[in-house]
């Protein structure tokens, strides 16, 4: 898709914190964290979210995050995270390409969902290279 950010993250013609990329799926921080280590998993085929998206794409998107879940959070000092999605601007959709949110929680953080959280580019630089290091 021609217009869309995330396919044009996916083309490279914007930049990101990648953590984790295959043929299927791609991985990056989220440019405006609610929760230090926010990533963001996204297959690569693009749709508009789960309404459309075919079960493949999916698939390929969950299990990728079944196995960079855990590692994010051990990389940026987690004790655990949620896993969200959001399907449609009533659900709070704001960018229309499917994405898994890896949402890492720390003892005590009083999380608020969806609030924003200050992280510089620097940070998200380094908490993507701890975590892609994990991966690795
Ligand atoms: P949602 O509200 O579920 O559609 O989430 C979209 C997410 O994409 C938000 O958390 C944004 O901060 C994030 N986002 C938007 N643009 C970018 C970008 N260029 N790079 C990384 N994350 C982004
Ligand atoms: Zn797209």
């Amino acid at each position: 898709m021609q217009d869309c950010i995330f396919c044009k993250i996916v083309r490279g013609e914007l930049p990101s914190f990648k953590v984790f990329e295959d043929e299927h799926v791609l991985a990056f921080m989220d440019i405006e964290p609610v929760a230090v280590g926010h990533v963001l998993v996204i297959p690569k085929e693009h749709a508009m979210n789960l309404y459309d998206a075919s079960e493949e794409s999916i698939a390929q998107a969950f299990s990728a995050a079944h196995r960079i879940g855990p590692r994010v959070a051990n990389a940026v000092g987690a004790e655990g995270f949620h896993i969200t999605m959001n399907n449609g601007e009533a659900a709070w959709q704001t960018v229309f390409h499917p994405h898994i949110h890896i949402l890492p929680r720390y003892p005590g953080d009083n999380h608020d969902p969806w609030k924003k959280h200050q992280r510089s580019r620097e940070e998200l630089a380094r908490d993507a290279k701890k975590i892609q290091t994990l991966l690795g």
